[in-house]
């Protein structure tokens, strides 16, 4: 019989209950018990609604307080020295198993009752049986503001918007278990009576999402306490960028002798509670990998077979399809090997070619876990029925792609949404749902879910055929694109001069990246609108007063560039959306972004279409201010597209150019209503690249052409403005020239500039502001230190394409910091001009 799993569940909480525990007890609001106690409400009802969805296997040890990559480094004991942890005198002696049945289990790593103490000797003194205490997981992932011990580095997870914390390892770092997290996690469940399998990430997988420390480079790689949405690491390790392909992993995966014998003990203590499968995720093994990575995953799991005999071992790959790893997967000691049949479901019919060793199940990720599309039941039985009259029923799992982390909890609360949409979604439970009718099918036969089956035919024959989806003329336009429209005239340093000229700008102009800091009145105008508690023309006269204040204090400060400060902006993606024909928004349909933070993408479901202007005014009156150039701001068609749930009916890249298409007519709008420069932000351009290294062309072609589509409509002396942040440019920086923007605008204070060196390689020819403010922290820098900073970057590039602006924009930083801050900016650049 084939089983019906699932690899993952969100943790959030349909009702956001975590995040709302989370930040209580960070508050001091509540206790840790009371926090672990929701932790473990939350674990039953999502153990409950899976089982209830017909899931037959449950994932135990998926759950987590903050993160699922801070949880294996609690689990290896790989705790950075300065957040105060001392494995105690027992180290590396066996430590005793920790009492078992503990409803609290997965919260293990628990403070003493009332210890609200930061991470620091005395919260090591607290740590029970050696393992490691609440306050000290919440300091890597947080940094204890109070003593400024920063938070572990973070970064996105592969592909996703989901940040993980990039764990920090030491050569020669030692590794001992210190928390029972997953053991105890399972011990509940089966207290529980459900059927569970363990969830651990894999060893390999887990060594290249780390960053090693050099020693020169200790205690630099941490964030800044409390930085917020997409707004943090990028710098080091990385899933995204760094596989074991690029030659770099070699000094980490030396350290994977030593972890084995930490994963070998879990799982000896998984199988001595009960555990007869577990699995271990190895997203790494479906992307590019060299040889060294190869071995490691041969020396890994021969060791992990040999570590507790009896127990099976289900390896998961998924956001990739195996490709020439394929015959490396198949040969690794394992029982069960997962697929993610979304995204490349032609591996399957390869691997069946290949040969599927006797003993090896496979675990057939049908359903997509990271879009909210319905499935198309019939065409993923076809995969599964295949498989089966291979196989045989009884070597399958029927499971998601992916852990459903990335998707909305439950299409049910949707109650706002419009039905004729809602008909062709399916959140994570409803996508459980699918997995347990297509294991009905695979085992009874398809008559014994016929009514399941018809019911999906029709559904995709409806989204097949609304009119909702399509818009002619959209389509037409695209139709008849032609190339030029996608081309300015000239390049970007020939417009240098008459742009320069025209804007009144000195040497060394100085601006921001966009928002100003958003203060509760600011928010509370917004919500207060929103929920109708104020009429539109007090909600307007209220932005227009925040806009005053902002383009005052700018010229008072001495700017060269203003903004408007994007008071009228919620989020930069869904502003926009919200103004456009194609998407849909849902009330409760949130994803984990990091820790408690988590976003609510829109659904882009449609042909996308702008019914009229979505800034103008807004700039305009700003620009009505002042003398000095105002710049319009817009969000990017590829930043847009990446933090959206898109359709799936067509090919990204056409999804992309119409939203292209749409910010391209803003751009228009503007200026032919006087504005001089406009800004296009594409913060996520380098996250959306794929995965595999072989797919990267195709990507940044398509990606800088909408960009051009946005800008290629511009006259000469308008002035494109992009912005850039928490990326790496190394590998993009020929895509980031062919944007032809006339400046760019990018992070770099953090690195000391080191994020330049790409731009001097390249021999970049646009202008450049390479940011001097590190906004995600609340410091002042000083005047000497940005002049340090320009000075730095002057010696490496032409000064004469120097601009001097913070890192990223100010909306969640004080007006207490921001103002000397720019003050010391504009300082700063005025000397240098003196001094030059
Ligand atoms: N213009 C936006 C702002 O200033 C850019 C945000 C971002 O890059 N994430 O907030
Ligand atoms: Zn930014």
């Amino acid at each position: 019989m084939a089983v019906a799993t699932n690899l993952g569940f969100p943790r959030i909480g349909a009702g956001r209950e975590l995040k709302q525990a989370l930040e209580a007890y960070w508050d001091g609001k509540i206790s840790a018990d009371a926090l672990l106690a929701t932790a473990a409400a939350l674990r039953r009802r999502h153990w409950e609604l899976q089982r209830a969805a017909g899931i037959d296997v449950v994932p135990v040890g998926d759950f987590s307080l903050y993160d699922h990559v801070l949880d294996t480094a609690c689990m290896v004991g790989a705790v950075p020295a300065r957040y105060g942890w001392a494995p105690s005198a027992e180290a590396g002696a066996a430590i005793p198993p920790a009492p078992g049945g503990d409803a609290a289990g997965a919260g293990r790593a628990t403070p003493a009752a009332g210890q609200r103490a930061e991470a620091g000797p005395g919260a090591a003194a607290a740590a029970a049986a050696g393992e490691v205490p609440l306050d000290v997981y919440f300091a890597m992932a947080r940094g204890t503001p109070g003593r400024g011990v920063p938070a572990l580095e973070m970064t996105k997870w592969f592909d996703t918007n989901y940040h993980y914390i990039v764990p920090e390892l030491e050569p020669g770092q030692a590794f001992r278990l210190a928390s029972r997290k997953v053991v105890e996690g399972f011990r509940e469940a089966r207290s529980l009576g459900f059927e569970a399998r363990p969830v651990l990430l894999g060893p390999v997988s887990f060594l290249l999402l780390a960053k090693l420390r050099t020693p020169a480079g200790a205690g630099a790689a941490g964030r800044a306490p409390e930085a917020s949405r997409g707004e943090a690491g990028g710098l080091g390790g990385g899933a995204a960028g760094s596989s074991g392909g690029e030659g770099v992993a070699g000094p980490r995966l030396a350290l994977l002798d030593g972890l084995l014998p930490v994963y070998g003990q879990v799982l000896r203590e998984l199988a001595a509670a009960g555990a007869t499968w577990v699995q271990l995720d190895e997203p790494f093994l479906a992307l590019d990998l060299d040889e060294p990575a190869r071995a490691a995953y041969r020396r890994a799991y021969a060791t992990l077979a040999q570590a507790a005999p009896g127990l099976r071992l289900f390896l998961a790959t998924y956001f990739e399809g195996l490709r020439d790893n394929l015959e490396l997967a198949l040969s690794l000691p394992v029982q069960a090997l997962h697929l993610d049949l979304v995204r490349d479901p032609g591996q399957l019919e390869q691997v069946l070619a290949a040969g599927v060793p006797p003993t090896l199940h496979l675990s057939l990720g049908v359903v997509d876990g990271r879009n909210v599309w319905r499935a198309d039941l019939e065409a993923a039985l076809a995969l599964l029925e295949r498989a089966r009259d291979a196989l045989g029923a009884g070597r399958l799992f029927v499971a998601p792609s992916c852990s459903l982390l990335h998707v909305p909890i439950d299409l049910d609360l949707e109650t706002d949404l419009d039905p004729e949409i809602k008909g062709w979604l399916a959140f994570a439970k409803q996508k459980l749902e699918e997995v347990a009718v297509l294991t009905r099918a695979l085992n009874q036969g398809r008559q014994a879910v016929a009514g399941a089956l018809e019911a999906s035919r029709a559904a995709v024959e409806a989204r097949r055929r609304s009119p909702r989806r399509t818009r002619p003329e959209v389509q037409e336009r695209l139709a008849r694109l032609n190339p030029d429209e996608a081309r300015r005239p000239s390049r970007a340093p020939q417009r240098r001069s008459l742009q320069r000229e025209r804007l009144g700008l000195p040497p060394l102009p100085t601006t921001t990246i966009g928002s100003f800091p958003q203060t509760p009145e600011v928010r509370r105008l917004r919500a207060r609108w929103r929920h109708g508690e104020i009429d539109t023309a007090t909600y307007e006269e209220g932005i227009r007063a925040e806009i005053r204040r902002v383009i005052r204090l700018q010229e008072e400060l001495g700017l060269d560039v203003l903004v408007h400060g994007e008071a009228e902006r919620n989020d930069m993606v869904e502003y926009f959306a919200e103004q456009l024909e194609g998407f849909a928004f849902t009330r409760h349909g949130w994803v984990q972004s990091y820790g408690s933070r988590c976003v609510k993408p829109p659904i882009l479901y449609g042909d996308v279409a702008r019914p009229g202007p979505m800034t103008v005014r807004w700039i305009t009156y700003a620009q009505s201010l002042t003398d000095r150039p105002v710049k319009g701001m817009l969000t990017g068609p590829v930043t847009i597209l990446q933090w959206s749930f898109v359709r799936d009916d067509q090919p990204r890249e056409v999804t992309c150019r119409q939203i292209a298409l749409a910010i391209r007519d803003e751009v228009q709008d503007l200026e032919a209503a006087g504005i001089r420069v406009i800004q296009i932000d594409e913060p996520a351009f380098r996250e959306a690249m794929p995965l595999r290294q072989a797919d990267r062309p195709a990507y940044l072609a398509w990606a800088t052409e909408c960009f051009r589509l946005v800008t290629g409509g511009v006259r000469e002396e308008t002035q494109i403005h992009t912005h850039m942040c928490y990326s790496e440019f190394n590998d993009i920086l020929d895509a980031i020239a062919a944007l032809d923007a006339d400046v760019i605008l990018i992070e770099a204070s953090r690195s000391g500039m080191e994020l330049l060196d790409a731009f001097v390689q390249h021999r970049y020819p646009s202008d450049i502001g390479p940011g001097v403010y590190d906004i995600h922290s609340p410091r002042v820098p000083p005047v000497d230190e940005i002049k340090a900073l320009l000075r730095k970057a002057a010696a490496v590039l032409d000064p004469g394409q120097l601009w001097v602006n913070p890192d990223c924009g100010l909306k969640t930083r004080r007006y207490e910091e921001v103002e000397p801050a720019l003050r010391h900016m504009v300082q700063a650049a005025r000397e240098l001009r003196e001094e030059w």
